[in-house]
Formats: C-alpha cells, sequence, structure tokens
C-alpha cells in the first residue's frame, strides 16, 4: 500500500512483447520490424529440428540455423559463434529455447552488439534480463549489459508444451525463485512487487497441472505469462541468498540449473521470511497459504519432485567449500546470514529433508 512514507525507485527495462498461441508464425515480422535482413537461428542441439523449422519460416531474411548452444556459455562456445556470424554476415539473432540458447545468442551480442529476438521454450527467464553469463576454468562470470537485453520477446505457449513434466515443474519453480527474492530485493519498487506477486500466483498452481497434463494449453500459458513477469523481475531487481547458493553450487559442482533451484527454493523462502514481512504477505497472498515454504514442499512431494543436492551430483564434502564460497560472495539479503546458518541450511537441502520446523 502507497503512503506519505513511500519512497522508492523504479527503473523499467525497454523491450516488446509479443505472447500467444501459434505466435511462432509472427517471428519474421517480428525480425523485419527490428530492421534485421540477414538473421541466425540460434538453439541447443536438442532443438535443432525446431531451430531448422524457424530459419525455413523466415525464408530469405534467414542466415540458417545455429544449434550448438550448451549450458552455461563456455567462453569457447561463444567465441565460435562470433566467428561464424561475422563470416556470415549476420545482422541479427534469434534466439529459440531455454536459457542456454538465449544464453548463447546474449554472448554473441556482448561482442557484436546485435539485437536479440527471444523465442523462449523454458521458464527461465533469461530473455527479460540484461544479464549475460560466460563460463572457463576459473568458473562463470556473470555481468549486466542492455547490449544483450533481448529487443523482441516472442512467447508461443504452445513451444513449452513439449518441455518433459519434470523439466517444466523445476523451470517453473526457477521462475519462480525470482520473483520470491524480487519481493525481498533491496530495489525493489511497488511495480515489481505487483509483477512478482502475479507470477507466483500464475506459477504455482499451473505447474501442478502441467506435472499431470503436460499439454494443458491454459496452464502452459499461465506458466508463459508467470515467467514474463517473474523473468523481468530478474532483470529489475537485485536477487539475493537463493541466487547466490544457486550460482555457487551451479558453478562449482555443475549443478543442473533449474533443479538446484527447486532443491534451494524451500530452505531460502522458510529462512527469509521471517525477515521479510512484507515478502511474506505478498506471497502468503498470492500463495493462498500461511506458509509458502510448506506450500512449497507439500507440492513437490505431490509431484514425487522433492530431491536433495546429493541427488543432484554434490559431493558431502563439497557442504564446506559452498558454505565459505557464499560466505566470500557479496551479496543482498534481508536476514543476516553466518556460517552455522549455511551449514545448517545445505546440510537439510543436501539430504532432502525439509527446512527447520517444516516437516
Ligand atoms: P536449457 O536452456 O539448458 O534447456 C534444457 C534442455 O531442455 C535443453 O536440452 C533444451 O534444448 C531443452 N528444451 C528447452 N525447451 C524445450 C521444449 N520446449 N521442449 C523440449 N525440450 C526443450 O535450460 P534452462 O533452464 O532454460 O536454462 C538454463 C541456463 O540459463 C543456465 O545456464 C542459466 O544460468 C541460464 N539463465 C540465465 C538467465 C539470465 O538472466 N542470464 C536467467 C535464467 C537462466
Amino acid at each position: 500500500m502507497i503512503s506519505a512514507e513511500s519512497t522508492f525507485v523504479h527503473e523499467g527495462l525497454p523491450g516488446r512483447v509479443v505472447f500467444g498461441r501459434g505466435t511462432i508464425a509472427q517471428v519474421p515480422a517480428e525480425a523485419e520490424r527490428l530492421g534485421t535482413e540477414r538473421v541466425l537461428v540460434v538453439t541447443s542441439p536438442e532443438q535443432e529440428d525446431q531451430g531448422q523449422g524457424l530459419a525455413e519460416r523466415l525464408g530469405p531474411q534467414s542466415a540458417g540455423a545455429y544449434p550448438r548452444a550448451v549450458m552455461h556459455v563456455p567462453v569457447g562456445v561463444a567465441r565460435e559463434a562470433v566467428d561464424h556470424v561475422r563470416r556470415g554476415g549476420v545482422d541479427g539473432l534469434v534466439a529459440l529455447g531455454g536459457g542456454s540458447a538465449i544464453g548463447l545468442a546474449k554472448a554473441v551480442a556482448l561482442e557484436t552488439g546485435l539485437p536479440v529476438l527471444a523465442v523462449p521454450t523454458t521458464y527461465a527467464g533469461s530473455e527479460m534480463t540484461p544479464v549475460w553469463g560466460l563460463t572457463d576454468e576459473g568458473g562463470k562470470r556473470t555481468g549486466r549489459d542492455r547490449r544483450v537485453l533481448p529487443r523482441t520477446v516472442v512467447y508461443d505457449v504452445d513451444l513449452s508444451s513439449t518441455l518433459p513434466a519434470e523439466l517444466s515443474a523445476t523451470s517453473a519453480v526457477n521462475a519462480l525463485a525470482h520473483a520470491v527474492e524480487a519481493l525481498w530485493a533491496p530495489d525493489r519498487s511497488p511495480v515489481t512487487d505487483l509483477m512478482a506477486g502475479s507470477a507466483a500466483e500464475a506459477l504455482v498452481p499451473a505447474l501442478e497441472v502441467v506435472t499431470g497434463d503436460p499439454g494443458d494449453p491454459d496452464a502452459r500459458a499461465r506458466l508463459s505469462y508467470g515467467a514474463w513477469l517473474a523473468g523481468s523481475c530478474l532483470g529489475m531487481t537485485t536477487m539475493s541468498l537463493h541466487h547466490k547458493l544457486c550460482h555457487v553450487l551451479g558453478g562449482t559442482f555443475d549443478l543442473p540449473h533449474a533443479w538446484t533451484h527447486t532443491v534451494l527454493l524451500p530452505h531460502v523462502i522458510a529462512f527469509n521470511l521471517p525477515a521479510a514481512p512484507e515478502a511474506r504477505e505478498r506471497l502468503t497472498r498470492a500463495l493462498a497459504d500461511d506458509d509458502p515454504a510448506a506450500l512449497l514442499l507439500r507440492v513437490l512431494d505431490r509431484l514425487g519432485l522433492r530431491r536433495g543436492l546429493r541427488d543432484l551430483g554434490m559431493p558431502e564434502d563439497g557442504i564446506e567449500l559452498a558454505v565459505s564460497r557464499t560466505m566470500d560472495a557479496a551479496y543482498a539479503n534481508p536476514r543476516e546470514v553466518t556460517e552455522t546458518d549455511l551449514r545448517d541450511l545445505l546440510g537439510r537441502a543436501f539430504t532432502g529433508a525439509g527446512p527447520t520446523d517444516v516437516p
């Protein structure tokens, strides 16, 4: 609620969003609208056929498909893509896929300044952010640069219906994590609060539906909508403990991105909410439950999706390394985090136990 005491800074991000069913048909017109004449379609190898299909749809505007995106954008992969773009006279990038395909297009844009049009097929949300990431032997580096922010995002609700049930649910929890952390971000505003609350409201019931019925078009639409709102929050606010932990664990032990978010989120919600009363109030309202961490665990249990970090491949002696790397990193958080807190949180997340006080 706004009062005379309210004070905030809100910095929105530019971008055009096209949303609906079958909107992939609009990609050629949207690419033209950006003033491009020869665009490269960037995908993961697993989505090569889809990428070729989109390249054909683009007709004379197409510079072909480039199916070489992999998770976390290795520097060598980005360098080869930049060479390919320069040799091929490409003047725009169409990223079709999840965070990996969009991440590779962003890495090329960072180097070349080419415009990116994103067609997301997961709920990771990278399409709405100016955040890039690159990985080499020293780990993953990330940064913010407006050049990598997709100029246009085409959400075709039907595209994510081929996403397997488990990846649909964990990707939706990845989106939920952006919304939750936006609610306690130091630079949140009434607008990001609204978007984050609506994202949570859309995502949680819909992720349950698609796990049982992957083709349900209404649930898919709600997940894409929630991913858009949550991704926008990720782009406009500063993330806290949860994203820092996912970054450290993903980078140190090469854990799967969406799964790591899914395992950790109930623990971080339970830890932070006592110190974030406004976030608690918004989340409680959005999820219609006064214990959001317990609700999320119940949902994961119902769907058979409760896991521990050990099930994702983290070694037990890695807990101490993760604690020290997280303690060394700077990040915002509504609640002070001690080494003991981290050891306890990661120890529970490791085995798949619930947070303290949540069965
Ligand atoms: P992903 O892009 O790696 O996709 C996972 C797998 O699912 C891939 O094999 C992909 O081809 C396949 N896939 C994607 N959509 C599909 C569909 N509709 N049907 C069938 N298969 C499909 O996974 P992700 O979780 O979307 O992205 C993770 C990466 O994105 C990580 O590297 C993460 O760091 C990054 N990320 C970046 C940001 C940012 O703002 N920069 C935000 C979120 C995630």
